[in-house]
């Protein structure tokens, strides 16, 4: 099968015979992708001509109802992305569905949300200033949508809500987007984009897919157009620096690796709930995506008189997990996406050994695959770390291993415990586990200036929290430092992104124009 590039209104296959996309689980080919061919300058053309042109025609709130019917549109087909998700990421079904009902949530949540703004077009940014001692002469801060597109290139890790989480706030903000995602996952997105499209929900023009090599797309943007970018910290260093995104100013936002934290408070005993919520917690945070997620927990930083238990409770849990094909129901966890995904987790692991010892060994022989070939399928089963010496140990605060991997990091006192879950160098998250109202909120400030969000945890909300790993798109996604710098989500604050803050000095009278089918919104 060949995946269909989506540009300038027309479906096309690109030359050559393409990158094959495979099962992780069987070793079997699926599908090729490529983009020789392909033209990148007409489709952004086409999508910023036809696309932007229609979307802006619309107010926020029919934009808004777009959302809600894509959802429908992915809602009926559901069942098709499963089985996409299955063959091509090696998803168990609960890792399936954070990637497709996320996606779903996150669109109806967008409808939602961008209804409120009713039939403005564009936002006002706080009221009038004044400038002078004349009160006719005034100055209004605003954000129009950008005329250009918003190309979204994606990890491979969410094929589904990679794209969406993206997508929603672009097209709300009356912006369309032209999504590439990682080639070796990208049929479900393909396969996304071609349902919407010949759903005819949308305008034509305003959702463009190419599967396949970036070629010059970077070369034909302009000032007009974003880029969004999910994945590894070397690949964001070499997109920033390209000369036509440096010389056109071409505003990006960048999410990528993270050294995620969860801490577990000084005040905590060994069998408490709050120890039972932490043990859990880093449990699911390994095995779920077979640790495949941006905001996994990697270090697990715990008071040293408790290390022993910590590690008692996690390779309990851990070394139960079934792994294997994940078309068995029983199996809690597939492989991991490809054998290069594989070589670079094993690689990533033996520069964490110089700073650890293992706990728990993902690769022994000891680790049974229920029903697949482990020379086939790209399998590593969770692998527990424990760092003696953490405040001096380098690897453990910067190699990212992208699977079921995390170190354990003992602490001696309060302050400690802080220093290490700072050494990430900035990340996307940091969960703090216990009891007492002041280390949490303490523990909090502390780290929010270093983390895109702080998950504080006591048993009061143990059955209501979210999860350390969940994003919510009512909440912000992103993080300094390393990860990017980015922001995205954060309810309606993700349309800043997609919209020009700009200010017109004038008279009163023209202001009061200019705002007619404006609403006030502060991002
Ligand atoms: P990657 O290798 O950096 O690839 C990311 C995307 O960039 C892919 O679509 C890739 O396309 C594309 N790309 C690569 N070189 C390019 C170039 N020269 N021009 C334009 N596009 C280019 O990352 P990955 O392996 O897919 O994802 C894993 C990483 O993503 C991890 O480090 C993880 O931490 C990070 N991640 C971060 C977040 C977050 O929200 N912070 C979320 C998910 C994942 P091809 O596939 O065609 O090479």
């Amino acid at each position: 099968m060949r995946l269909l590039n989506y540009v300038g209104g027309k479906w096309l296959p690109g030359e050559e015979r393409g990158v094959p996309l495979v099962d992780p689980t069987l070793g079997i080919e699926l599908a090729r992708a490529s983009t020789i061919g392909i033209d990148f300058g007409a489709g952004l053309e086409h999508a910023r001509r036809a696309g932007g042109t229609e979307l802006r025609a619309l107010d926020y709130a029919t934009r808004a109802a777009l959302l809600g019917k894509i959802a429908e549109v992915l809602l009926a087909n559901k069942k098709d992305y499963y089985e996409i998700a299955l063959a091509n990421s090696g998803s168990p079904e609960g890792d399936a569905a954070i990637d497709i009902e996320g996606a779903i949530f996150t669109l109806q949540y967008f409808a939602r949300a961008g209804s409120v703004l009713g039939n403005a077009k564009m936002l006002l940014d706080a009221g009038l200033v004044k400038l002078g001692k004349d009160d006719g002469f005034q100055a209004q801060h605003m954000l129009t949508p950008v005329r250009g597109v918003a190309v979204l290139i994606n990890a491979f890790n969410f094929p589904s809500w990679g794209l969406w989480e993206k997508a929603a706030p672009a097209l709300l903000s009356g912006v369309p987007v032209l999504v590439k995602p990682a080639t070796s996952t990208a049929w479900l997105t393909q396969r996304m984009v071609e349902d919407v499209v010949k759903s005819g929900v949308l305008p034509e023009g305003a959702l463009s897919v190419v599967c396949g090599d970036a070629g010059n797309l970077l070369d034909v943007l302009t000032p007009d157009d974003l880029v969004s970018f999910t994945g590894s910290a070397d690949t964001a260093m070499r997109l920033r620096g390209h000369t036509n995104v440096l010389r056109n100013s071409v505003r990006m936002n960048v999410e990528a690796d993270s050294l995620n934290s969860c801490l577990l408070g000084p005040d905590v005993k060994a069998g408490s709930p709050e120890f039972e919520l932490f043990v859990n917690e880093v449990v699911r945070e390994m095995i779920v995506k077979a640790g495949q997620k941006c905001t996994a927990i990697r270090r697990i930083i715990v008071p040293l008189g408790l290390a022993d238990a910590v590690t008692q409770a996690l390779t309990a849990l851990l070394s139960k997990t079934s792994i294997s094909n994940p078309r068995n129901k029983d199996v809690r966890m597939g492989p991991l996406v490809n054998y290069q995904q594989l070589a670079s987790a094993q690689e990533g692991l033996s520069r964490l050994k110089q700073d650890t010892r293992v706990l728990l060994d993902g690769g022994a022989p000891s680790f049974k695959l229920v029903d697949a070939d482990p020379s086939v399928g790209a399998f590593l089963a969770p692998t527990l770390l424990y760092c003696a010496n953490p405040l001096n140990a380098s690897h453990v605060h910067n190699v990212e291993v992208f699977g079921p991997v995390a170190t354990l990091l003992p602490y001696k006192t309060r302050d400690e415990a802080i220093v290490l879950a700072r050494r990430s160098q900035g990340s996307l998250v940091a969960s703090v586990f216990s009891d007492d109202a002041d280390f949490l909120s303490v523990a909090a400030l502390e780290l929010a200036n270093i983390h895109g969000r702080v998950l504080a945890v006591n048993t009061d909300v143990g059955a209501s929290q979210t999860g350390h790993g969940n994003v919510m798109p009512m909440c912000l996604h992103g993080g300094p430092g390393r990860t990017g710098g980015g922001e995205e989500l954060g309810g309606l604050r993700a349309l800043g992104f997609y919209h020009r803050r700009s200010v017109i000095q004038g008279p009163v009278n023209v202001l009061s124009k200019v705002g007619v089918s404006a609403t006030t919104f502060n991002i």
